[in-house]
């Protein structure tokens, strides 16, 4: 048998926010106030990726809420073939193997190509940030702009922001185009909240230590899924078929993997797949009564 390792059942499942904007840029609400909003609505953990400026200060320790430290940067440049932007959450370790000072500006200047944009994205890495791609909808990316870029561990695959302004949801075919290119790349649902009714609509749920440290890891391993409000209990592989169970009846199930269809299944809370040995990686799509979706992320098989 293969698990998805979100679902080993090693911690009690945190609930967290990895990309959302305050008053330190052009967010609507304080940093408290967004902190404050994401405790009552039961999170366990939340980054504060404001523009261009890193953060590690709690505003609003009293929530209890693990704060991540972070920011998020662009590199944003005019080309013969036209405007192109390419947007990044970074987010890191709260001890001091951070290289990052509270509100320090990281600004990425003279970016005329993905190769210019690279070199920041290296400095971020080597500072020890996880790094993710944001929004390829929005910045008009499809998998093709953005696939020689090195060193994301995870791309969006739903931002809630976008939808509610843009009428965007496709990030996840892009994240289905680039697993099939071969990028072993997660998926993570993000609210990029900038006004107070973006957020708390798109988050992660991490099989982690409630810690800064734990729920790093596991975000780079994987171990966690997507939703924008169903709970997956379980996603597997055993005998030839994948099989992945939500925690009460969905609309629909759905499997996607390489070189297949995806296969869809209708008022079910489990359901299973007969693979294929020459696919590459599979993944499962939950949504429930009201159209909320939920994502586990892949299984890859080479
Ligand atoms: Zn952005
Ligand atoms: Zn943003």
């Amino acid at each position: 048998m293969i698990r998805q390792s979100a679902f080993t059942k090693e911690n009690k499942m945190l609930k967290g926010g990895l990309h959302c904007h305050t008053t330190r840029s052009d967010g609507k609400c304080t940093p408290e106030e967004t902190l404050i909003l994401h405790k009552e609505n039961g999170y366990d953990f939340l980054a504060l990726t404001d523009h261009r400026k890193y953060n590690y200060a709690h505003y609003a320790p009293e929530t209890g809420i693990t704060l991540i430290p972070g920011m998020e940067i662009d590199g944003t440049f005019d080309r013969e073939n036209g405007f192109r932007t390419y947007h990044t959450v970074c987010i890191g370790s709260d001890g001091n193997s951070n290289g990052f000072s509270q509100d320090e500006e990281f600004i990425c200047k003279d970016v005329k190509s993905d190769v210019d944009f690279q070199k920041y994205l290296n400095a971020v890495v080597a500072k020890n940030n996880l790094i993710f791609y944001c929004h390829p909808e929005w910045s008009g990316t499809p998998a093709r702009y953005f696939e020689n870029l090195k060193g994301y561990f995870a791309m969006e695959i739903w931002n809630s922001g976008c939808v509610i302004e843009n009428d965007m949801d496709k990030n996840a075919p892009y994240w289905d185009e680039m697993l099939g290119n071969g990028h072993k790349l997660w998926g993570v649902a993000v609210d990029d909240g900038h006004q107070k009714h973006h957020h708390c609509k798109g988050w992660v749920m991490v099989n982690a230590e409630n810690n800064v440290d734990s729920i790093l890891d596991a975000l780079k391993n994987g171990s966690f899924y997507s939703s924008t409000g169903p709970v997956i209990d379980d996603f597997y592989i055993e005998d030839g078929k994948a099989y992945v169970k939500a925690s009460e009846e969905c609309s629909k199930i759905w499997f996607c993997a390489d070189k297949h269809p995806s296969k869809q299944f209708c008022d079910v809370s489990e359901s299973s797949f007969d693979m294929n040995d020459d696919w590459t990686y599979i993944r499962a799509v939950v949504m429930d009564k009201d159209g909320n979706r939920a994502w586990t992320n892949p299984i890859f098989l080479k």
